[in-house]
């Protein structure tokens, strides 16, 4: 692709200390999510600033409390200590975070632009920088946000120092965001776990530039594709041989970093695209050549993948008919009921109340646990305390077109201080215990309902409102797993509908991925 620097930039090697500023900005927006992305929803996730931040990536500190105890900038940070050769000192600008929800509303968008560059500013002049985003950030207005915080950056420290960002698996590759960058290094792992490693990866990509004099030069290619992988689980075929793939590229002289991105699918980006992303050092004797056989491998590895979809969610009748025929996996273990259309993990708002309402009239003969975003009703049931009578409507608040707010009565049977998904409260309703929460309840993890006194193996019917993270992590317990489709901002068939810049995968039969990559990637380029 083309570069608008100048080809080669000797190691620093002189003996000045190296300031490498990093911060993040992130957030996955899902287009379809009619509740919009505030500044708050930044402020009571994850904020921090300077010296906190640099404090946050230290060893045993959280770097996201509540969330991620070593995250991208924990690693990060960890890798210039260890192999920077004590000449390399991180700069702290700012690191911000919201759960996965709708676009940023435009002033959120403006005021974490602002404060990224004015701590930039601030720091006085650096060598490198590196930013933690999600590569599928988008606000009103600025539907390629993440491309505008680098191109920011990039006209704020120039064109000779190197500029890496970490990315999400599900980040959106195309040729604007890539002639931002120096060094693209994203996730290995889904559901994510490696925020960490990738970090790691990125700091050692960005010593070898920063010491070694490293030139980065950038193979990759755009497939016409908006799902595939089929549950893109990293252990499991057949995204583990891709991953697996990339570690064994790690080892190759010359490649700083090899990724493989799958485009958030509620998106209203131009060019969905899943992409290898393989960076090589320039002056490295075939290396350049390696990356791009790499990438093309790797094109035609994610290509042949795309027939594997999805998991076809079940209208929520048939989904509960499912559960009650499966007695065996309900004694042995827990049928898991994704709500694959309010998925939390991708953007939904949580608080579709079909699940729960189909479980009240049709499943009644199933004990069931079903988690539910409302802060009102939550409020209601600390107001009436444990043992309390909660009666009132839940869920259905912020987007009562999608579900209407469902009236309930029951009994409360706990209450849980604040969490990572807020204050949390169990009502009991006959059968269904339901764990209202005041943030997003993005459960794909058995402990949730546990620490709250609601063992798994004591449950027929688990309802969970992320699409695959809790395949992993349920997997001790999980017997049968069945995805219903309700109405929200993860049902596939919106993600279907999207703009796109031509046939695309799965919603046009596509041959060939060539055409579009030759047209997103190479003709454009020429025409710059
Ligand atoms: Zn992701």
């Amino acid at each position: 692709m083309a570069r608008r620097r100048r080809a080669g930039r000797a190691g620093r090697r002189g003996t000045r200390r190296l300031r490498v500023a990093f911060g993040r900005v992130a957030q996955e927006t899902n287009a379809c999510s009619p509740l919009p992305t505030r500044l708050d929803d930044f402020r009571r996730l994850h904020w921090l600033e300077g010296e906190a931040l640099l404090a946050a990536c230290q060893p045993g500190r959280p770097e996201v409390a509540g969330f991620a105890r070593r995250a991208e900038l924990s690693g990060f940070v960890a890798a210039l200590r260890r192999h920077g050769e004590g000449r390399v000192e991180p700069v702290p600008l700012i690191s911000a975070g919201a759960v996965p929800g709708g676009p940023l509303r435009a002033p959120t968008f403006a005021a974490l632009r602002d404060r990224l560059l004015a701590a930039l500013d601030a720091a006085g002049p650096v060598d490198a920088v590196m930013l933690a985003l999600h590569g599928s950030m988008a606000a009103a207005g600025h539907p390629e946000a993440d491309v505008e915080l680098l191109r920011a950056v990039r006209d704020r420290v120039g064109p000779d120092v190197p500029v890496a960002a970490t990315m999400d698996l599900h980040a959106h590759i195309h040729r604007r965001v890539l002639a931002e960058v120096d060094l693209v290094v994203g996730y290995r792992t889904n559901p994510h776990r490696d925020h960490f490693r990738t970090g790691l990866r990125a700091g050692r990509a960005l010593l070898r530039v920063l010491l070694d004099g490293a030139r980065p030069t950038t193979a990759w290619r755009s497939l016409p594709m908006i799902v595939g992988g089929g549950t893109t689980i990293d252990l499991l075929p057949p995204m583990a041989p891709i991953f697996r793939r990339l570690r064994a590229l790690d080892d190759e002289p010359g490649i700083l970093a090899a990724s493989v991105f799958a485009c958030q699918p509620w998106s209203r980006a131009p060019e969905p695209a899943w992409a290898p992303v393989v960076v090589a050092d320039a002056r490295v004797p075939g290396a350049r050549e390696r990356a791009e056989a790499a990438a093309e491998e790797l094109a035609e590895a994610l290509w042949a993948a795309r027939t594997l979809l999805p998991p076809e969610p079940l209208a929520i009748d048939a989904a509960i008919e499912g559960a009650r025929r499966a007695a065996a996996a309900r004694a042995l273990g827990t049928v898991c009921l994704c709500d694959a259309s309010d998925a939390v993990g991708a953007g939904a708002p949580g608080e579709n109340t079909a699940v729960l309402r189909a479980l009240l009239e049709r499943g009644r003969d199933m004990r069931s646990y079903v988690p539910l975003r409302d802060p009102e009703a939550v409020a209601a049931a600390f107001a009436a305390g444990e043992g309390g009578r909660f009666a009132g409507a839940v869920g259905g608040r912020l987007d009562p077109e999608t579900s209407p707010p469902l009236p309930v009565e029951g009994r409360v049977r706990r209450l849980a201080p604040a969490g990572p998904f807020g204050r949390a409260a169990v009502v009991e309703l006959g059968p269904v215990a339901l764990v209202l929460t005041e943030a997003p309840p993005m459960v794909s993890k058995p402990r949730f309902f546990r620490e709250l006194g609601l063992p798994i193996l004591a449950a027929g019917v688990v309802v969970v409102k992320t699409l695959f993270p809790f395949r992993l992590y349920f997997a001790a317990y999980n017997r049968k797993t069945i995805y219903a489709r309700t109405r929200g901002a993860t049902d596939l068939r919106a993600a279907l509908s999207r703009p796109a810049d031509g046939p695309v995968w799965p919603r046009d039969p596509v041959e060939d991925w060539r055409e579009a990559d030759r047209r997103r990637r190479i003709e454009a380029d020429g025409a710059r």
